[in-house]
């Protein structure tokens, strides 16, 4: 693929953590160990991320910014389109950005239920929806979603999230089968626990007790995550679709 070619990404939830660690992967230049794409990064403000592209770019790499609300579902749809109207191609989509409002299943309000799967769930919907004609008009396309393994296994205090998580699952394999014919391929990456913001408030001894569930006696690292999908983003990964790749150290083994 020429220069003038090269392969977009578009990455929400870019500005940390995950989503950042991804971002990173995907663009850096293919010399230093990245994927050489351009990346499209995506949450609220444009401050972090312009940070991000400023570092992205200072290594050689290729990325714009876009800020948006990824619960609004107008909003993402325009910036979807916009971004395969500007730069005339969409190759790969990855639905990171996530929010939890935690709370046992019986004092959840409908404004956490609500919440939750409109940023965590229905985004992916919205943004795959708004991807797919593009995708498959170029015979190329990659679907990742960034799930959890609270959405297999389950996890009490997380309803709305593990059953956001979990309609991922469903979801990916649904587009898997509707769009593989088409060269575009759907995959879940669903991550253990990773140290994140996301994670940071959780006292030592969960994070002790976590980190002794896993085989690998350790936490997540964002780069664990951002290697799995820059796999299943790649152009080699045509004849992985439809699959949930958990990367929790061993915690489930599911
Ligand atoms: P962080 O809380 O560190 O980052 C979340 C990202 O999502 C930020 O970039 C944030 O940007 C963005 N975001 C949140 N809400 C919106 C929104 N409405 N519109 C656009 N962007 C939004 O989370 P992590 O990096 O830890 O998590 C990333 C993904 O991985 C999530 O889907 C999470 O559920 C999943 N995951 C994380 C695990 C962990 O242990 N950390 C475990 C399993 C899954 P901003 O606030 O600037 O908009």
């Amino acid at each position: 693929m020429t220069e003038t070619a090269m392969r977009v990404a578009f990455v929400t939830g870019a500005s940390r953590g995950i989503g950042r660690a991804i971002s990173t992967r995907l663009a850096m230049p293919v010399e230093k160990g990245g994927g050489g794409r351009h990346v499209v990064l995506v949450s609220r403000s444009a401050g972090p991320l312009e940070d991000l592209r400023s570092s992205i770019e200072a290594e050689g790499g290729s990325a714009s910014v876009c800020a948006c609300d990824v619960g609004d579902r107008a909003a993402l749809a325009a910036a979807v389109e916009g971004v395969v109207k500007e730069r005339g191609r969409l190759d790969i989509l990855v639905n990171n950005a996530g929010i939890t409002r935690d709370n046992l299943m019986l004092r959840m309000s409908d404004a956490e239920w609500d919440e939750v799967i409109g940023v965590n769930l229905t985004s992916a919907f919205v943004a795959i929806r708004a991807s797919a004609r593009a995708m498959m008009k170029q015979r190329f396309g990659r679907i990742v979603n960034i799930a959890s393994t609270s959405g297999i296994v389950g996890n009490a205090g997380q309803a709305n999230y593990a059953a956001a998580k979990a309609g991922l699952v469903g979801l990916t394999k649904t587009i898997a089968r509707e769009l593989g014919s088409k060269g575009v391929t759907a995959n879940v990456v669903a991550p253990g626990f990773i140290e994140t913001d996301m994670t940071s408030n959780l006292p030592p001894s969960v994070k002790e007790q976590v980190s002794s569930m896993t085989a690998t006696s350790r936490l997540g690292k964002p780069e664990d995550i951002a290697a799995a999908v820059a796999y299943a983003s790649s152009d080699d990964a045509g004849f992985l679709t439809g699959q949930v790749i958990c990367v929790d150290g061993g915690m489930t083994m599911c």
